[in-house]
């Protein structure tokens, strides 16, 4: 489809602002959703683009809270919903994760149906966790992807550990889309993009005060010392910059209409981190630890996620994790205090 102007949540995020670049790239208007004035004034000075504005929303959960930021754009014909709080520390796992997630996304739809009805597309970003736990997604025979669902149930979300608030959050928010979908009949058709761990550069240096939660993790290979034994990180990864064409791909494909995309590039490990540092940086080659590097055929006899929803509609060509590692590190180094 065409679409002319882009409303985009969570405007502040790692993924977000990748996507409000590539949007901006293709000759899109974007107007993206913050919390507060600061923050988006910040961003507009980074994005520098007067095609793009934002619209602060303070609270996701609040009913209605998009109404008014959709009333005042009625040229808006897509949109993005990727705010969704992605933290490893939650307080209390119902009232930080779960319901601003869920509530959120139902918020959203319920004011694109009331308020917004020329809305004909909405990309939600949801996750591989929304398709598999933790723990499968890292079991090489685990079978699912677009297809399958976390087992997880939303008891167990609430009274687990920050993981399992995290997925329940992802899974719940996502099913709660699709019932709204089946049971409202809105104007607009739906797709759910489901990234696996996504890391690389942020679109903007300022990002890097601070990291959101994956990127940290990589980051975190440049505090490592000698002896440190290899943190046991083992999953799939996309680069931001394909997690970020797939949502635009998404809407400009009518073919993404009512499915599900599982956006991933492939396996790593962490030891594939430490090595590439260690190759590609050679003034931390003596301080990494140095583990077992990994051989080519590390990842043989390992199930592929169910991904072909998105492999045939969206077609892209996966950056590979070297340059997903290299790109995000070396921007960590240059831009070093
Ligand atoms: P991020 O940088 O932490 O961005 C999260 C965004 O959501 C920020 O704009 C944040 O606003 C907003 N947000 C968080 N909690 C909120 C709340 N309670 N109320 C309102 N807004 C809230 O994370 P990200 O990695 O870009 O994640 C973006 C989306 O991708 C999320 O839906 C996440 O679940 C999904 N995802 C991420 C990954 C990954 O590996 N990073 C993988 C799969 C799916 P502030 O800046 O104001 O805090």
């Amino acid at each position: 489809m065409t679409a002319s102007t882009v409303f985009i949540s969570g405007a502040t995020g790692f993924i977000a602002q990748h996507i409000i670049l590539q949007l901006l790239k293709k000759g899109y208007n974007v107007v993206g959703q913050v919390r507060s004035s600061s923050k988006g004034d910040a961003l507009a000075k980074d994005v520098k683009s007067s095609r793009f504005s934002y619209e602060v929303v303070e609270v996701l959960e609040k009913e209605g809270a998009f109404d008014n930021a959709l009333a005042s754009h009625p040229e808006v014909s897509v949109f993005i919903h990727t705010a969704s709080p992605v933290t490893f520390s939650p307080e209390d796992n119902e009232r930080d994760v779960l319901i601003p997630a869920i509530n959120g996304t139902k918020n959203v739809l319920a004011s694109i149906k009331k308020v917004a009805p020329q809305i004909k597309r909405v990309i939600l970003t949801s996750s591989a966790v929304a398709s598999g736990s933790f723990a499968e997604l890292q079991d090489p025979k685990f079978i699912g992807g677009e297809d399958s669902w976390n087992p997880i149930t939303y008891e167990q979300a609430v009274s687990g550990d920050a993981v399992a608030a995290y997925e329940g959050s992802k899974k719940f928010a996502e099913q709660a889309a699709w019932d709204f979908v089946k049971k409202e009949h809105p104007k607009f058709s739906l797709t759910a993009i489901l990234p696996v761990y996504v890391f690389g550069p942020q679109a903007f240096v300022s990002g890097l005060k601070s990291l959101n939660e994956t990127t940290q993790l990589i980051a975190n290979v440049l505090q490592l010392k000698k002896d440190d034994p290899i943190p046991p990180v083992e999953n799939s990864y996309v680069d931001v910059r394909d997690a970020a064409a797939a949502h635009i791909g998404a809407f400009e494909k009518d073919s993404a209409a009512g499915k599900r995309l599982l956006v991933t590039s492939g396996r790593f490990h962490y030891q594939n981190v430490v090595d590439i540092v260690r190759e590609n940086f050679p003034q931390y080659a003596d301080q990494l630890p140095i583990g077992t590097p990994a051989g080519k055929n590390q990842f043989a006899g390992y199930t592929k996620l169910e991904d072909s929803n998105a492999t045939q509609i969206l077609g892209i060509d996966y950056i590979g994790f070297k340059k997903v590692i290299s790109d995000e590190i070396k921007q960590i180094l240059d831009n070093q205090a």
